[in-house]
């Protein structure tokens, strides 16, 4: 591992800024924790509320990550609270964490860590507490003892595994107290604790500690003749996209039973390799090597072996039949081990590996996905890497249950934001470089959604695609350029946008353009490329959709973007306004056709956004402004004065249509259009 301390950094601070530093500095990389894992803590003098100085603990708050650390995810604690505890000889969670609070210095701090007690109960003013990958290579074998002291000699502690918390402490407090020398204290199958009189001497002891384990690894993998996995030739590319996109649409039909999932899709060489190694399902059986991660990935995968020749119209039942005994897996072991009053959690994988194919990761956001991605990345490492020493092991089942339903860890779910509107749901928006989509992808994003942006122009596409991101601080969009009129764009784009999300909700067809001109001097070169975007381009999109959404089996939306044109067309507008009318007429069919699958199909007819539309070309605006015989400038004062609320339509107003349609909101709502054009009489639906 990389040491990180800076000398420069570090000597120009003190208390509670040191500590955040050198939280940061572990919670940096990744090789030592990862996801909200591992904690920190300092020991000093501070004054209370009537001026006294108090001995104090300074320990990470549950729930908070060590690598965006920042002084509010610390919480004070009365030392002298807390050290009589160590004469006790039992107590329960919830006492433990009610005791806690009342030794909290300041109402308000953020809820102590769960390993505060280990944190008190070692004398050092400064301790870091890490699952370092390396670390629990070497703890995650059968005799771990025994390769430890191999590893490092005899000037080390262990425990036995324990869940975090009252009993853990006293363990190490004892460990601590009999062996006074111990330069690093080491938790079966979970981490290593260092500590040290300085910031810098307990991280150097990670460090070196670390480093040590890398080492040894090295050694033990040459000694034992390990070779690495060689990664599998698997199918050739067409057809690993094509069998991917089935399994995606299957696995998420089968995973979203009671709540539907996004999910995420790595056929990396890594996985690949990994998956193609002898032992990959004896590791994956495994689980986690450090019980944190059990949060965000379940204790076990879904491992599906699938058959060497095997039909893509096969898939489904084979994907339903293993979620199946999944479920039925973890259903059973729930009933084993449950408490009185427990409610059984979703009972569907989070990894999901299928050798040759990759690995999908499932989730209620893509947020989640990551996280459980980078995890089980991590995973795959650590397992083979104890697999090439002794042998991988981890936690019993009913450890591994223990874990997963501990009230202490399901608290720090209850810390994250709730769910918005769209959460779970995902989005193909065509034309989304245009005004109007551009705007329907904001409003998608802002309510939780997850969205495939598609456009011809690649290069706005993107750049709309990065700014969403950037702002959510999550890969919420994903940009695809599409050509809507073109068959084989349409197709292809599809199959990439499943494998983005790992399925499909909603389809706002929206892309478009507008040729201005009188029919007799309309050009066929105009009457054909408005016929070829506005007519056959929603008839390829809506058709891949319709597609998608029956392979898929939950159902489908579809939103198209029509035009007040098509209930009152006007002059020197005929290329456009029969375009937009055979669209507007596919709708409604595809309303008729759908209602048998849960389909719902629905139309938003705007009137003249002008603002930032690329649908208003300069020809366009001087074609429509001659039409009504009046100046180009005139041409948005025109338009807002003939509507009856006398005002001018912007792509968000739009936008807010197609979220209403997009959403539940509208569950009962199907083959019908909404006006937001201001209000404009000859276009009255009906
Ligand atoms: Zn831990």
């Amino acid at each position: 591992m990389q040491n990180r301390w800076s000398t420069d950094a570090a000597e120009k601070l003190t208390g509670l800024d040191l500590l955040v530093y050198t939280t940061r500095l572990i919670g940096a990389d990744p090789a030592l924790v990862l996801w909200g894992g591992g904690n920190s803590s300092l020991k000093g003098v501070c004054a209370d509320h009537t001026g006294r100085d108090v001995r104090v603990l300074w320990v990470k708050g549950s729930g908070s990550d060590m690598r965006t650390a920042t002084p509010q995810n610390f919480t004070a604690l009365r030392l002298d609270d807390l050290l009589p505890l160590q004469r006790r000889e039992h107590m329960t969670d919830e006492d433990m964490v009610a005791y806690q609070i009342r030794c909290m210095l300041e109402p308000g701090q953020p809820n102590p860590s769960v390993e505060t007690l280990l944190h008190a109960f070692i004398p050092a003013p400064h301790i870091y507490h890490t699952h370092a990958d390396a670390i629990c290579a070497l703890l995650d074998v059968p005799d771990s003892r025994s390769v430890l002291q191999e590893a490092y000699g005899d000037r080390i502690g262990m425990v036995p595994y324990r869940r975090p918390g009252f009993a853990l402490a006293k363990s190490v407090s004892q460990v601590v107290q009999e062996h006074g020398d111990i330069e690093a204290l080491f938790l079966d199958k979970h981490g290593l604790v260092t500590w040290g009189e300085s910031a810098e001497e307990a991280y150097m002891k990670t460090v070196h500690a670390v480093h040590k384990a890398e080492k040894f690894a090295t050694t033990k993998k040459i000694q034992n003749g390990w070779t690495a996995p060689t990664q599998a030739t698997g199918l050739p590319h067409h057809h690993h996209r094509d069998y991917a996109v089935r399994l995606a649409l299957a696995l998420r039909k089968a995973i979203s039973t009671h709540e539907r999932k996004v999910l995420t899709f790595d056929d990396s060489a890594e996985v690949l390799s990994f998956l193609n190694a002898p032992n990959a399902k004896e590791v994956a059986e495994v689980g986690p090597f450090t019980p944190d991660h059990m949060l965000h990935t379940k204790a076990k995968p879904l491992f599906v072996d699938l058959p060497q020749s095997i039909a893509l119209d096969d898939i489904p039942a084979i994907v339903e039949k293993a979620v199946d005994t999944y479920r039925e897996n973890y259903v059973e072991a729930f009933e084993q081990y449950k408490t009185p009053g427990l409610r059984m959690l979703d009972p569907y994988p989070r990894v999901i590996l299928i050798p040759g194919i990759g690995m999908f990761i499932s989730g209620k956001n893509r947020r989640a996905c990551r996280i459980a991605h980078e995890l089980y990345l991590h995973t795959m490492t650590v397992g083979l890497t104890c697999a090439s020493i002794a042998h991988y092991t981890g936690l019993s089942s009913k450890d591994q249950f223990e874990f997963e339903y501990w009230p202490l860890e399901l608290y720090k779910l209850t810390l994250l934001p709730p769910e918005k509107e769209m959460s779970r749901r995902i989005v193909l928006v065509t034309g989304a470089a245009g005004a109007i989509g551009q705007a329907i992808a904001e409003k998608l994003v802002a309510a939780g959604a997850s969205v495939i942006l598609t456009d011809v122009n690649a290069e706005s596409l993107q750049r709309l695609s990065d700014g969403l991101n950037q702002k959510s601080g999550e890969h919420n969009t994903v940009a695809i350029p599409i050509d809507v009129s073109s068959e084989s764009s349409v197709m292809e784009g599809f199959q990439r946008a499943i494998l983005a999300y790992g399925g499909l909700d909603v389809v706002v067809s929206n892309a478009g353009i507008a040729r201005a001109g009188a029919v007799e001097h309309l050009s066929l070169q105009d009457w054909q490329d408005s016929l070829s975007v506005n007519s056959t381009g929603h008839f390829l999109i809506c058709r891949e959709a319709m597609r998608t959404f029956r392979r898929q089996g939950m159902g489908g939306n579809i939103v198209v973007v029509s035009t007040k044109n098509v209930l009152a067309p006007g002059k020197d507008f005929g290329a456009y306004s029969a375009s937009k009318a055979a669209q507007a007429q596919l709708a409604r069919v595809l309303a008729l056709e759908g209602g048998d699958y849960g389909v719902r199909v629905n139309m938003v007819n705007p009137d003249a956004v002008i603002e930032g539309s690329g649908l208003w070309s300069k020809e366009v605006r001087e074609g429509r402004a001659a039409a009504y015989g009046i100046s180009v400038d005139k041409l948005e004062h025109y338009y807002a004065m003939r509507n009856l609320l006398k005002t001018n339509i912007t792509g968000q107003d739009v936008a807010e249509a197609v979220l209403f349609l997009a959403s539940d909101r509208s569950s009962k709502t199907t083959g019908t259009m909404i006006a937001v054009d201001g209000g404009v009489r000859e276009a009255f639906p009906r």
